[in-house]
């Protein structure tokens, strides 16, 4: 079992190495094989700090200095994923059901989102 952050499982469909600094995008990187290698692997998804945030610059004092912004995604996914314990499977499996608009409005106020990468792999989940 581990402990994510929910919006985290969006951020790993536009993950391509980039992130706030090599510290951070190695944790992230490393955090985001070992969860997407495992389908069966059970997540405990949460809206607050995970391991992700630990190697964060934006993580000032234990807490996002975005906090208000990403917890409307983390609480979005939470209420319609509608469990808070699932493997990595049922979790893309219900992701997958997310429309394309939905998608575009929880994440377009994102720094990452401008460089087109999000929305790509999400639509390529869609497509699988
Ligand atoms: S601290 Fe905030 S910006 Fe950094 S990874 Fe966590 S949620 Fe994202």
């Amino acid at each position: 079992m581990i402990k994510l952050r929910s919006h985290h499982l969006l951020c790993f469909l536009g993950f391509r190495g980039l992130g706030y600094s090599s510290t951070f995008t190695q944790n992230l990187a490393t955090i985001r094989k070992l969860i997407l290698k495992d389908s069966y692997l059970v997540l405990t998804l949460e809206a607050s700090p995970d391991e992700i945030c630990k190697n964060c610059p934006e993580l000032i004092s234990g807490l996002c200095s975005s906090d208000d912004k990403v917890k409307v995604k983390d609480y979005f996914l939470l209420n319609f994923l509608k469990e808070k314990n699932l493997t990595v499977k049922s979790a893309y499996e219900k992701i997958k059901v997310l429309t394309e608009e939905d998608f575009i409005s929880l994440c377009q106020d994102c720094s990452w989102y401008p460089l087109g990468y999000c929305l790509e792999g999400f639509l390529k989940l869609k497509s699988t």
